[in-house]
């Protein structure tokens, strides 16, 4: 089942994500709609905030960046096959000189911005079957792991711009919140007018 992605404004994009346990509700269900809803927005990941749940969970499939002639073919074929499911992850190091990259998100349509971050991270976390892994990464997937890991932090990348940009995009995002955006799947907005 698709679900409504939250947008810009949900106060729920703000809280820090809890750590969750193997009995989870339903948690089996829970997986397979979030890679739903996030196959059909074209999304590179998602976390479990972004569906309106504050819990530390978030799913990563990078193969769409494999398309990307600009790589060579090892990175291809890594951004190709990496999926991923990260529970309760802990970023425990992040290393090197901080790179840039365009980051979009899923909660923030249409807006696309210029964020640095470290290239080299190792991240403790369980997968979907609950186990336990403690592994390194670098460049896109450390990029995408890093912006889904601010999710269950309750940061978004566009906490990380400048105070000039931020004032830049400032109506935009609260057009966002209203709803008040073009976007071809589904959301909730926090501060849409009701429809009569
Ligand atoms: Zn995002």
């Amino acid at each position: 089942m698709i679900l409504p992605i939250v947008a810009y404004g949900d106060p729920v994009l703000k809280k820090k994500g809890k750590d969750i346990s193997k009995d989870y509700p339903k948690f089996d269900v829970l997986l397979e709609n979030m890679f739903e809803t996030m196959y059909n927005a074209s999304g590179v990941g998602l976390a479990a905030p972004q569906i309106g749940l504050p819990i530390r969970l978030f799913l990563v499939d990078t193969s769409p960046f494999a398309e990307d002639q600009d790589l060579t073919e090892a990175e291809q074929k890594a951004l190709g096959t990496f999926k991923r499911v990260f529970i309760n992850a802990q970023i425990i190091e992040e290393d090197g000189d901080e790179w840039v990259f365009n980051e979009g998100c899923l909660s923030i349509p249409d807006v696309r911005e210029d964020v640095f971050r470290k290239p080299k991270i190792t991240v403790s976390y369980l997968d979907e079957n609950f186990e336990a892994h403690t592994e390194s990464f670098d460049g896109l997937i450390a990029r995408v792991i890093q912006h889904e890991y601010d999710h269950i932090e309750g940061v978004l990348f566009t906490d990380k711009l400048s105070s000039f940009k931020k004032r830049l995009i400032k109506s935009r995002l609260t057009n966002i919140s209203k709803g008040k955006v073009d976007v071809d799947y589904r959301m909730r907005f926090p501060n849409q007018k009701k429809k009569r």
